[in-house]
Parts: structure tokens; sequence; C-alpha cells
């Protein structure tokens, strides 16, 4: 088998192929987790910490399968907030951590595990920081879980942007405080989700009020409409007004967060959105099966994909498929639309059935074809491999460009033998 690779670098290879690797790992290791909850704030102190922990508490009680991953590295107070302290992650075999388990359907990581001591700020420079945050993504052995509650670092930092672009499909919730400064704050967390493409579930007006502890009255602290005008401006829903709640912060202070639940109330218009989330899901019962085929097959929302196409000895696309000599595969990244890594490969003689499985054993998410016979396309389609024809010849490099950008011109299938 012959193997070229691209040298001009004008294909946009010239991506870290360790961070290609990385973001692969990202994808395996989330395989099996159906929904990404990304919990942001503009700043900190807003009680982002708590709002997430509460709502993967809520969960799991309903008995969703939650993990709650903490990775605001500047101030890790889930633990805290659920009463784990000195903890370390056991290791499976294939030295992967394994999450502290809270209860039988909630697991929880943090960054904070990884530091000597509670009371130790990391003061790792920038790349450390990302690179220890990388870590946390692709070497935690999730397993399979209904929803994973992210608790990102506050701001719009290199931080909370490296943790966007690394989780595939995340949608994100942003926690405010109603005051004039933290709207600021937030309009900039919007603006930056809109950026990144991240899923924006909505917003989150904490502290909107205090309920007396005595007669139960609410009583607004800080005057004017926050939450409620940002979510209208940003065209984004206001899920929920979370009052000051002197039980709930005592609890989470205390690491007894779980004990409080009957003080999340306020909570269940979040809990009743991402609950919804999962009623789109196929039913439950089937999730293990298709979590463990999933992991397995291509999925739809890897990030890093393969696309391959049969190619001539001028890298120009093969309307016969079954007799190219070459099939190109470009690995792409489908965030940022580029092609990071590319090779040609010899494929084996033609027989039937025996192109098609050799293509789908590339980890082939896409085959961009001319055309192609019904048996060899439902052999693709049956390992995952999304199937499309009637792509006309051109430079395979502009093909796979095309495709990423949707401006590829689509004709019928040229061949269906
Ligand atoms: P962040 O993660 O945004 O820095 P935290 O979740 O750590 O903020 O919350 C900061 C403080 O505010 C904590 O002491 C927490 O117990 C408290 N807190 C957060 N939300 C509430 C609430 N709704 N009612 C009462 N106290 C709260």
């Amino acid at each position: 088998m012959s193997e070229n690779s691209c040298s001009t670098g004008s294909c946009g290879m010239n991506q870290n192929p360790e961070q290609i690797a990385r973001q692969r790992q990202v994808e395996r290791t989330l395989g099996g987790i159906k929904h990404k909850i990304v919990v942001l704030s503009g700043k900190g102190g807003v009680g982002k910490s708590t709002v997430a922990a509460s709502i993967a508490t809520k969960l799991a009680v309903e008995g969703h399968r939650v993990g709650i991953l903490d990775v605001d590295i500047h101030g890790p107070s889930v633990p805290r907030i659920f009463g784990v302290k000195n903890e370390r992650p056991g290791m499976t075999d294939e030295e992967k951590m394994i999450p502290v388990p809270m209860t039988d359907n909630l697991k929880l990581m943090s960054v904070g595990f990884l530091l000597p001591n509670d009371k130790e700020a990391l003061i790792w420079r920038g790349p450390l920081k990302i690179g220890l945050i990388e870590q946390f993504f692709s070497d935690v052995d999730w397993g399979e879980l209904d929803y994973l509650v992210v608790d990102c670092p506050p701001g719009t930092g290199d931080e909370p942007l490296s943790i966007l672009q690394m989780i595939p499909n995340a949608r994100g919730i942003i926690v405010t405080t109603p005051q004039g400064l933290a709207v600021e704050d937030v309009q900039k967390s919007i603006t930056f989700c809109k950026k990144m493409n991240l899923d924006l579930l909505g917003i989150v007006e904490n502290m909107s009020s205090f309920q007396c502890p005595h007669c139960a009255e609410s009583i607004e602290i800080f005057p004017g409409k926050g939450g409620e005008m940002m979510a209208k401006d940003a065209g984004v829903p206001l899920l929920a007004k979370l009052p000051l709640n002197h039980k709930l912060m005592e609890a989470s202070d205390n690491g007894k967060l779980m004990q409080a639940f009957k003080e999340m109330s306020s909570f269940d218009p979040i809990v009743k959105v991402l609950s919804e989330l999962e009623e789109m899901q196929p039913a439950k019962k089937e999730a293990g099966t298709m979590a463990a085929s999933a992991t397995q097959m291509p999925r739809k929302d890897d990030r890093i994909q393969t696309i391959a196409m049969p190619v001539d000895a001028n890298n120009v696309l093969d309307a016969h498929f079954g007799h190219a000599s070459g099939f190109a595969f470009f690995v792409v990244d489908t965030q940022k639309k580029i092609v990071v890594e590319k090779k040609t490969l010899t494929p084996p003689a033609h027989e039937p059935g025996v192109i098609p499985t050799w293509i789908a054993a590339q980890g082939t998410h896409t085959l961009l074809t001319g055309g192609l016979g019904e048996s060899a396309r439902k052999i693709l389609v049956d390992k995952g491999v999304d199937v499309v024809v009637g792509v006309s010849s051109d430079n395979a490099e502009k093909i796979a460009k095309d495709y990423l950008n949707n401006t590829l011109n689509i004709a019928g299938n040229q061949c269906n033998h």
C-alpha cells in the first residue's frame, strides 16, 4: 500500500499533530455522553458552581446518569460543595482517571483533585493550564452518561475558549446576577458563545431576590431587570430566576448540597429544559446499545472527521469508484472548516464488498464519490459512513474544502452498478 502525504501545506495541514490526536481522544472519551452542558459566567462569584452542582444533583435525583466536571482551575469549588476533601481519582488499567462517585448515578471529576491541597491556587502559565484542561477532557473515564455538566472557568479568555473548542455539540447556560456590572460581563459571554457557535440554552439570573427565612416573603435586592433584559436583547430564554437562599448557601458552603435538595425548587425550570433534551432522544433502555455502537462507529458530532474519495494519479476525483487507483483520506476539523491531514492509500483488489469495508475501516465519516453501486453503498451506510454520490470530478483538495464549506456541487449518481 502506498502512502503519499501532502507536503505543500496548502491543504491547511500545519496543525500540531499532537493537538489533532488529543482532540480525537477527547471525542472518544466524550463519545458515551449524550448531552454536554457547559455552565459559564462573565465573572466569578455569581454562583456558577452552585448552579452547576445543583443542576447536576437535580438531574441525578430524577434518575439520569450524570457527571459533573469542574474545570474552574482558579477556584475549583465543586468538591467543596459536595463535601469531598483530599480525594485522588483512581485509575483504570488504561490509565484513565475514574470520577469520584457521589451517588450511584452522579460522578464528579475536578481539577481540584490534582492540586496539592485545596488552599493552593493554580499559578501555572497559560499553555500549561490549557494542557491540563485538555488532559481533563481526554483522560477521564466517564463511561456512559445522559448529562455531563461542566463548570467552566469564568470570563471569555483562553481557558473557556479552549473548553468550548474541545467539546463537540455542547450546550451553554450563562449564570449572572441582576446588577448592572454583571450585565455587561454577561453580554460579553453571550457574544463569546455566539462566536463559538455554542447552542445557548439560556440565561440564569442568580440571587435575583432574597427570600426571608422567617416569613418567606421575596424581596428584590437589585433594582432593574438584568437577566430579563439581557435574555431579550440576546434572543435567548431566561431559564430561571433563582432567589438568594440562605439554606442553599449554608449547605453548599458546608459540603452538604445534596442534603439541601428541597431548597432547589427554583431550579425546576432549568431541569425541565434539560430533561426535554433527553426526551428528544430514543428511550433510555436503548441508550447502552446506542452508545456502545457509537464508540465503534464514526459519530456525526465528532469535530475531527475523516472524508474519503476515490482519486486518480493526478489527485482528481475518479468517477469509477471500484477501479480508482487510490483513495484520498482527509482528516478535517469540521469546526474550523480546514483540512488538517491528508493521505492517499492504494485500495485492496476490487472484489465485491472489499473496498467499502476497507474504507470504513479507515475510520471514515463520509465518502464523497461520483457514483456508487447499491450494495457498496449499503455496506458503507451499515458501518456508519455517510455517502455522498454525484460529486463531479475535480481536484480532491478543492472537493474536500467545498464539502466543508457547504459549497460542493452535487449532480446525479454517475455510476450505480
Ligand atoms: P462562582 O462559581 O460563580 O464563583 P459560587 O457558586 O462559588 O460562585 O458561589 C459563590 C457564593 O455564593 C457561595 O458562597 C455560594 O454558596 C453562594 N451562592 C450562590 N448562589 C446562591 C444562591 N442562590 N443563594 C445563596 N447563596 C448562593
